[in-house]
């Protein structure tokens, strides 16, 4: 099947710089061509197939292969995080074709305690569910010499940082360099991070992973997912593979979603600062407050999990009686939101019972916390 891409109004970065930030990029990016009369923003491509090229008639021209809005968020991906991107149906369909690219019956790395679903995948991988299995082998990413050990003679190493829920931090310039000198394939899942935080491939990664229904996007208005890979021929090649599985697989998205995510990126710098400073203060708070027995934050992010004092019942209480936060699951949009994570099945038992992850949003600092702190305050009484 020919894959190639149809007639349209393709992004158009020409005016895009290298040298400018991502506080400008997430602005400036996926932009139409400037002409007289040209709009700012891409239209939406609403088109499932496209006329037959007459100079080129074994063209595809479908719109299973290619859609002229998904280039645009490509493009603003792309530029962000130093690489090439393909959007993908949600964050698991990204997920799940980047593990495709790991060798049959390779032996990979993983977090201890990766993001649930993301786990189960590799669990079936290491089932061999669909063909051969692999040797997967869990570690704790935040022991970068544990990690090294268990880099020797591995295929792949699946890199999340922080950990989704135990806001475990790996040192991933170490880590990746050390993978590479292996000859693995390196994946990193950035969604926590987001590219404003930590860039993978500026450190040698082969491709990152993004659902982005959360912070790229920001408002929990949709579900899309990116994968984007190294600038190199090495990437290239991963990339062409990548392209093939999303046709074949059809893992696609809609373009309205691709659209609304573009739009959403393009506050991302404002939101993720906002939301950063509101989590850096709510850290200091939550680690003085007698109901909390542990916090778990890196210094950095808008993301993170606090271990109530008693147990599952204490922690169910805590998110029963917020007013403002939301007792939802997902992270990344404008609104903060509290789980309490061991409610699934699938969550690793390393995660403890009583452990609450808060997505924190960017409304009122004061307000979050006299929310929290009242919530925290009833449920043990
Ligand atoms: N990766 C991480 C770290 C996540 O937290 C999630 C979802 O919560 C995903 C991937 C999957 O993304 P989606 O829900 O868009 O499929």
């Amino acid at each position: 099947m020919t894959e190639s891409r149809p007639p349209g109004p393709a992004a158009e970065d020409g005016d895009v710089s290298s040298d400018w930030s991502p506080a400008t990029l997430v602005v400036a990016s996926g932009r139409p061509a400037r002409a007289p009369g040209a709009p700012v923003n891409p239209p939406i491509e609403l088109s499932s197939t496209y006329a037959v090229s007459p100079d080129d008639p074994a063209r595809l021209g479908y719109g299973r292969a290619d859609n002229a809005t998904w280039e645009v968020l490509e493009t603003a991906l792309g530029a962000l995080e130093c690489g090439e991107a393909l959007v993908f149906a949600s964050g698991m369909a990204a997920v799940s074709a980047a593990l495709h690219l790991i060798p049959i019956g390779g032996v990979i790395v993983v977090p201890r305690a990766p993001y649930n679903t993301s786990a189960t995948l590799l669990r079936e991988l290491e089932a061999g569910s669909s063909g051969a299995a692999h040797e997967v082998r869990w570690v704790d990413l935040s022991d970068a010499d544990a990690t090294e050990l268990a880099l020797v003679g591995a295929a792949a190493v699946w890199l999340e940082s922080p950990t989704n829920p135990l806001m475990e931090v790996a040192d991933l310039p170490r880590l990746v360099t050390s993978a590479r000198k292996q000859g693995a394939l390196v994946l990193c899942d950035n969604t926590f991070a987001t590219p404003l935080q930590q860039q993978p491939i500026t450190y040698g990664a082969d491709v990152v992973v993004h659902s982005v229904t959360k912070y790229l996007s920001g408002h929990s208005d949709l579900l899309l997912g990116a994968v984007i890979t190294s600038p190199d021929a090495r990437g290239r090649e991963l990339r062409d593979r990548l392209r093939q599985h999303r046709t074949r697989h059809g893992a696609i998205a809609g373009p309205f979603e691709a659209w609304l995510a573009l739009r959403g990126i393009r506050t991302l710098h404002v939101r993720f600062e906002r939301a950063c400073a509101n989590a850096a203060f709510l850290a200091q708070r939550l680690a003085a407050h007698p109901a909390v027995c542990r916090v778990r934050y890196p210094g950095w992010g808008a993301m993170l999990a606090i271990e109530v004092v008693g147990g599952q019942a204490e922690a169910d209480r805590v998110v029963a009686a917020t007013r403002l936060w939301l007792g939802a699951t997902s992270l990344g949009g404008v609104e903060s939101l509290i789980e309490r994570r061991r409610r699934y099945p699938a969550e690793s038992e390393l995660v403890p019972e009583s452990l609450l992850r808060l997505s924190v949003g960017i409304e009122d600092a004061a307000d979050l916390w006299a929310d929290l702190d009242a919530a925290l305050s009833a449920a043990l009484r």
